[in-house]
C-alpha cells in the first residue's frame, strides 16, 4: 500500500535545513501542502533569517509542490500562533505537524549556565509544545491529527556535554506521551523520531566516512510513516542510515516488602529481584501503573 498525503496540510518546524528540509521535500513530493518554518539562526540558536525558509519553498515548488514559508521562532508562542494563523488562511487545515527544530548548546554540567538551559528546554521543549498547543485545538476540529516530537539519544540514554539538550529531548518523551493519551479520542496519533543523522549538528562529531552513510534521507522515511493514515501512536521510532528499531520506557514487575523487610537494607536485599529485566514490561497509561502499587499484596 503507497502511503500518500494528498490533500493533507504538513507543517515542519526547522525545516529550512538538515532532516527537517529532507522531511518536507519527501512530504511535498507525496503530495502534501507544506509549511516550512524555519528562522534561520546558527548551530546555537543566534541570528535569524528566513532565506533558509524560503529556498525550501522554492525548491519544492520548481519541483512541482505546494508549500509556503515562515520565519516564525517556535519558542515564541504569539509567533507560532500568527504562523498557524497563516497556514489555516492560506490552506484551510492542518494534519500534521512534525516538531524539528532544534538547537545545541554542549558543554559539560560543571560549565553550564543557566542560559543554555533556558534557551535549549525554550526551543525543544516549550517550541514543540508552543506548536503542539496552536495546532491541537485545529486537529480536535478536524477529528484528525499526527504529530511528531524529536527526541535524540543523548536524551533516551545520556551522553557526556548534553545535559541541556537531553533534559530537553527527553521532556519531549513526557509531552509524547500524554498527548497521545489525550488525542486518542480525536484521532489524533503523536509519536516521537529519534534520528542520527549528518547534518550541521553532528558534522565536527562524527567521522567523515560515517557521516556519508546517515543522510537525513535514510531517517525521513520513517517519519513519513509515523504521520500517515495508519500511523501507530505513543511509538519512539529510532532512525539512522536506513535502520530502524523502537525505544520504550518498561518497568519491572513490583516486588512487595512485607513489614519485617521494608528498610533500607531489605531494598538492597532485594535488588537483584527488584532491577530484574527480565520481568519488565511497558505501561499504557499511569493508571495501570499505579494499580500495581494499589493492588493488595499477600505476605
Ligand atoms: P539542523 O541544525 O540542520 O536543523 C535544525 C533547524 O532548526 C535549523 O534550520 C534551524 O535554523 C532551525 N531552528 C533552530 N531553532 C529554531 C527556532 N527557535 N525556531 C525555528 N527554527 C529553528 O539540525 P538537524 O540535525 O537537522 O536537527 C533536526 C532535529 O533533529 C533537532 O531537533 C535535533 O535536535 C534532532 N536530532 C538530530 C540528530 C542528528 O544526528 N542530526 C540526532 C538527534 C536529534
Amino acid at each position: 500500500m503507497s502511503i500518500r498525503f494528498d490533500g493533507k496540510v504538513v507543517l515542519i518546524t526547522g525545516a529550512g535545513a538538515g532532516l527537517g528540509r529532507v522531511h518536507a521535500l519527501a512530504f511535498a513530493a507525496r503530495g502534501a501542502k507544506v509549511v516550512i518554518n524555519d528562522f534561520g539562526g546558527s548551530r546555537d540558536g543566534t541570528g535569524s533569517s528566513t532565506t533558509a525558509a524560503q529556498a525550501v519553498v522554492d525548491e519544492i515548488r520548481k519541483a512541482g509542490g505546494t508549500a509556503i514559508a515562515n520565519g516564525a521562532n517556535v519558542a515564541d508562542a504569539e509567533q507560532v500562533q500568527a504562523m498557524v494563523d497563516q497556514a489555516m488562511a492560506e490552506f484551510g487545515r492542518i494534519d500534521i505537524l512534525v516538531n524539528n527544530a532544534g538547537i545545541l548548546r554542549d558543554k559539560s554540567f560543571a560549565k553550564s549556565q543557566p542560559e543554555d538551559f533556558k534557551l535549549v528546554l525554550d526551543v525543544h521543549l516549550m517550541g514543540s509544545i508552543n506548536c503542539s498547543k496552536a495546532v491541537w485545538d485545529v486537529m480536535r476540529a478536524q477529528n484528525y491529527g499526527r504529530i511528531l516530537m524529536t527526541t535524540s539519544a543523548a536524551g533516551l540514554y545520556g551522553n557526556f556535554g548534553q545535559a541541556n539538550y537531553g533534559s530537553a529531548k527527553m521532556a519531549l518523551v513526557g509531552l509524547m506521551n500524554v498527548l497521545s493519551v489525550e488525542g486518542r479520542k480525536n484521532n489524533i496519533k503523536v509519536n516521537t523520531i529519534a534520528p542520527v543523522a549528518a547534518t550541521r549538528m553532528t558534522e565536527d562529531v562524527l567521522p567523515a566516512e560515517a557521516l556519508q552513510r546517515i543522510q537525513p534521507e535514510r531517517v525521513t522515511p520513517g517519519v513519513l510513516y509515523l504521520c500517515s493514515e495508519e500511523a501507530p501512536t505513543k511509538v519512539i521510532l529510532a532512525a539512522g542510515g536506513g535502520t530502524f528499531s523502537t525505544a520504550t520506557i518498561m518497568e519491572t514487575a513490583p516486588v512487595h516488602l512485607p513489614d519485617t523487610e521494608l528498610s533500607p537494607e531489605g531494598v538492597a536485599a532485594r535488588f537483584g529481584q527488584i532491577a530484574d529485566w527480565n520481568t519488565a514490561r511497558a505501561y499504557n497509561e499511569v493508571n495501570e501503573q499505579v494499580q500495581m502499587f494499589l493492588a493488595p499484596v499477600a505476605g
